[in-house]
């Protein structure tokens, strides 16, 4: 049995998989805010009340919204922030008593799709998940690829390629840049475009349902969106060369992204044709919790 963590900012989610991908159960439980040490301790109840009713220990992965700095071996860029500067990984491995692997939150994502999901097979996958940002990870030969930095896979950050005029500088990014990928991508990036073609502050599955029913300002808003799209996601294929590229999060069910962006990228990339697949997450919101569990099957930490 292998269990998977997903430690979230609101929520954290536990699930056993059985050898062959099957879900056991999934628990879900609200996740202490602000507080490190009962962290810790709502992680290792979690796993004891799967495991009882299992009736069997597992292997325990963690998907975190961060990673773990090679350089301090504590974790960084995690926007549950009571996370950052701890050992992570050695104090929920205490608490349980056995050794627990951690993961980037969007590379447990991509691992999940890469292993059993949308892009099952693919030697190299791209995994992005569009929400509040637009977090990316890599797998290849069915393996996560950590990176030097730990921050393979975070092409959010990147500037906006090839920007227009009214793109440049580009609205401001907490990472204290402007105009990246994420500030265009993510789905308060959706908005924000519509509010700037003239339309009211909406979330971005109303602006794809209004797109959807005809209404010109929404339909020009996505179509900027996929143009940004294209252009970004072209510089990962020309690094990279994905087979498949999956997609996850809230836009990820804007139907249209998927034959519209590869109608778009081709003039970007540097191949007189474009092999890679644009697909949806198959197991939707469960991709990161089930890639945690994962972790230990790919033999991946980060
Ligand atoms: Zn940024």
């Amino acid at each position: 049995m292998r269990i998977g963590i997903d430690l979230g900012g609101t929520k954290i989610e536990g699930l056993a998989l059985a050898d062959d991908g099957r879900e056991l159960q999934r628990r879900r439980i609200p996740a202490p805010r602000g507080n490190y040490d009962d962290t810790i301790r709502a992680v290792a109840d979690l796993v004891v009340a799967i495991e009882r009713e299992a009736g069997a220990s597992g292997s325990i992965g963690v998907g975190i919204p961060g990673a773990i700095s090679p350089a301090t071996g504590l974790i960084k860029n995690a926007n549950s922030t009571w996370l950052n500067g701890r050992t992570l990984a050695e104090d929920l491995g205490r608490a349980i008593g056995r050794p627990v692997r951690l993961a980037n939150d969007a590379n447990c994502f991509a691992l999940s799709e890469a292993t059993d999901g949308a892009a099952a097979g693919a030697a190299v996958v791209f995994g992005v998940i569009i929400g509040t940002g637009t977090g990316g990870g890599l797998i290849v030969n069915g393996r996560v690829v950590a990176g030097a930095n730990a921050i393979a896979g975070e092409w959010g950050h990147n500037p906006l390629p090839a920007p227009a005029d009214d793109e440049r500088p580009g609205p401001p990014c907490y990472c204290g840049r402007a105009g990246c990928i994420e500030t265009f991508l993510s789905g308060p990036g959706l908005a924000l475009d519509y509010i700037v073609l003239g339309g009211e502050d909406l979330a971005a599955s109303e602006i794809a349902a209004r797109a959807e029913g005809g209404e010109p300002r929404a339909i020009t808003c996505l179509e900027r969106y996929e143009r940004r799209f294209a252009r970004a996601i072209a510089t990962i294929i020309n690094v990279v060369d994905p087979d498949a590229i999956v997609l996850g999060g809230g836009l990820s069910n804007i139907d249209r992204l998927y034959a519209e962006v590869p109608k778009l990228w081709t003039a970007h990339v540097f191949s007189d044709r474009v092999a890679t697949r644009l697909v949806r997450a198959k197991h939707g919101d469960a991709s990161g919790v089930r890639g945690a569990a994962w972790l230990w099957e790919a033999g991946a930490a980060a």
